[in-house]
């Protein structure tokens, strides 16, 4: 009867706002080509971090209104995943990476590994152990936690990133796409040049969008840029040559399905969670509807075909956010940069360990159209101090920009206090979404531990852990 009454309602909750809203270009057609075909060849795994019903909600809100709906919204099976860590209720990107990629949960900051070290398989490894081709796609370092959960193991998430892009190389995961460059530098590989070593192997190499457009198949390392891609917001400020989260998913199903093999790529939207660290309520919005885009390609590329499994869900939620009654939209709106952004045009004064008065107030003003007092301007300085050593530490300024303008905005996020008490910089346990289309995702409806979604794809496949 519960089950019942459960399923009931996310059914509920998934066509009533697909019914009331649905604008008829953003909706997935319901049933696979081939409904008696339960076993998928491909799998397109899709992973918004720090992607939980807040956020959700910010996006659709932001771009389509309340009635509007998010295309990830209308696919025909839906559940919520729980994901807490194995030595904290709150996961961070790692451990969230290693439950979603091997189906086994592990101490926060650990990839791939079980929490004594040892190293577990991927389903991202079985796909591969069965000769198909594999890819890694993200708006973050392609060696950062949830590209790296699939593609490597190691014990530390922040010192592991140079063996990570070794791993990678090793274990030859045919499309790697996303940021991170540096780690790939002779100067963090012990003066080995990686991109070399991979382009010996028969990789393409290309660092902007164009060089991608121009990829015709076979193995691909993009990096295009030395640190995490622009942020949607600042792309145009920044004259950026990257390409979208959308062109990379593109490319890499294209170049994954070449030869008919079978593929398994993991397309992550990095920066939801980055955004969301930083209380950057139209970060959010931007990022969302990026990640969104990019289901819509794929489940119409799925649709077509009728042999590919197209899941999406998030490693955890971020912040808290929630679409709170008096947030100011519009004037969340009219803000065109990242608090990321805002925060590199501030003067630093190295007499006084802080930042000049004038330059936050006419950051505030300049690009969030918000006179600050001095009582702010002097808090705002007093936390970056206190913050100093924790983690993240380099994006202190940003994350404190963010709350400010949140403050203003009345927006439904967590403090920066809560912020700086959290281990993981301001994760949360609330449960995040599952959607699926395609062969065998009727297996991905209820609530249930995240760390059941790679196995039921191993079972569908039938591949063993
Ligand atoms: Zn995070």
């Amino acid at each position: 009867m519960r089950k019942i009454v459960k399923r009931f309602f996310i059914s509920l909750l998934i066509t009533g706002i697909t019914v009331l809203a649905g604008s008829p270009a953003n909706t997935a057609k319901a049933a696979p080509r081939n409904p008696q075909l339960q076993k998928p060849k491909n799998i397109i795994y899709m992973i918004g971090d720090g992607m939980g019903i807040g956020q959700l909600e910010i996006g659709r809100l932001f771009e389509y209104g309340k009635e509007g709906t998010l295309f990830m919204q209308t696919l025909p099976h839906a559940g919520l995943a729980r994901t807490y860590s194995a030595n904290n209720f709150v996961t961070d990107s790692a451990a969230g990476a290693t439950a979603l990629a091997t189906g086994r949960k592990t101490n926060n900051g650990m990839i791939g590994v079980t929490p004594d070290g040892k190293e577990v398989p991927s389903i991202l490894d079985l796909f591969k152990k069965d000769g198909k081709k594999t890819g890694v796609i993200s708006t973050s370092l392609v060696t950062d936690a949830t590209p790296a959960g699939f593609t490597a193991s190691v014990t530390n998430r922040w010192s592991g990133q140079p063996e990570i892009a070794r791993q990678q190389l090793k274990n030859q995961v045919d499309v790697i796409l996303g940021g991170g460059g540096d780690f790939f530098e002779p100067k963090n590989q012990n003066g080995l040049d990686l991109v070399n070593q991979y382009r010996k192997n028969g990789y393409s190499y290309v660092t902007d969008r164009n060089q991608l457009a121009s990829v015709k198949g076979g193995k691909v390392l993009g990096l295009f840029n030395s640190s995490y891609m622009t942020y949607m917001q600042d792309r145009e400020e920044a004259g950026s040559k990257e390409p979208t989260l959308n062109e990379m998913a593109q490319k890499g199903i294209e170049t994954l399905s070449a030869g008919n093999k079978g593929f398994f790529v993991m397309i992550e939207g990095a920066r939801i969670d980055h955004a969301a660290h930083s209380s950057d309520i139209p970060g959010i919005w931007r990022e969302l509807i990026e990640f969104d885009e990019a289901v819509k390609y794929a489940v119409n590329w799925a649709e077509k075909r009728g042999d590919t499994l197209v899941v999406v869900t998030a490693d955890h939620e971020t912040m808290g956010v929630s679409a709170a009654e008096p947030i100011n939209i519009e004037a969340y709106k009219r803000i065109k940069v990242s608090p990321e952004f805002m925060a590199s045009k501030l003067i630093f004064d190295p007499n006084t360990g802080e930042f000049t008065a004038e330059s936050v107030k006419s950051a505030f003003y300049h690009y969030a159209g918000l006179m600050i007092t001095d009582k702010e301007v002097s808090d705002f300085n007093l936390r970056i101090k206190a913050n100093k050593g924790q983690m993240y530490a380099s994006k202190h300024a940003a994350w404190e920009i963010g709350s400010i303008i949140a403050q203003h905005m009345n927006a439904g996020i967590n403090s920066s206090r809560i912020r700086a008490l959290s281990s993981t910089g301001g994760h949360t346990a609330n449960m995040v979404p599952i959607f699926a289309f395609g062969p065998g995702s009727e297996r991905f409806d209820g609530v249930f531990n995240n760390i059941e979604i790679p196995k039921r794809m191993g079972q569908l496949l039938g591949y063993q852990f």
